[in-house]
């Protein structure tokens, strides 16, 4: 018996692990998957969950974290196709800037932004962008 949470009824992200939501998914395996955020703050912006919902890290076993890092580092080696630099950030709870209550980093390529971490103005991702992305990060 893992710890944690039951899926949430109204969750975006499981929601997107049942197929019930469309995403750019751009990894996939029997606990993770990892697909492009809809307001991506730089070109390849990823967010990385486990399938398994749970709202942050605690509610987690140590051996589901795993699978989840193996997936972070396969998307961190596959960001560095876009950019050499990048961001790896995890927001836990409202104050931390959480709006979505499902386990998530955020995996950030870096191009040499004067802020990195100025998030107003995300414009929400298009097919034709997302597709080129996708190609890029879906590849092994
Ligand atoms: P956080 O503030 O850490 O909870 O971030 C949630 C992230 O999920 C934000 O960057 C949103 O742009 C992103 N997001 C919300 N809904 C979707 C969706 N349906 N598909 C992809 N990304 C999403
Ligand atoms: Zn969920």
């Amino acid at each position: 018996m893992t710890p944690g949470p039951a899926p949430a009824e109204k969750c975006i992200f499981c929601d997107i692990v049942a197929g019930r939501a469309p995403a750019y998914k751009v990894y996939e395996d029997e606990q993770t998957v990892a697909f492009l955020d809809l307001f991506p703050l730089t070109r390849g912006h990823t967010l990385v969950i486990p399938k398994r919902h749970g709202a942050r890290l605690t509610d987690y076993a140590p051996e589901e974290l795993a699978a989840v890092l193996r997936t972070l580092e396969t998307m961190c080696r596959r960001a560095e196709r876009l950019a050499p630099d990048y961001n790896v950030g995890l927001n836990a709870g409202a104050t931390a800037g959480q709006i979505v209550f499902h386990l998530h980093f955020h995996l950030i390529p870096r191009y040499g932004e004067s802020n990195p971490f100025r998030s107003t103005g995300r414009k929400r991702l298009g097919d034709d962008e997302a597709g080129n992305v996708v190609a890029e990060l879906s590849a092994r």
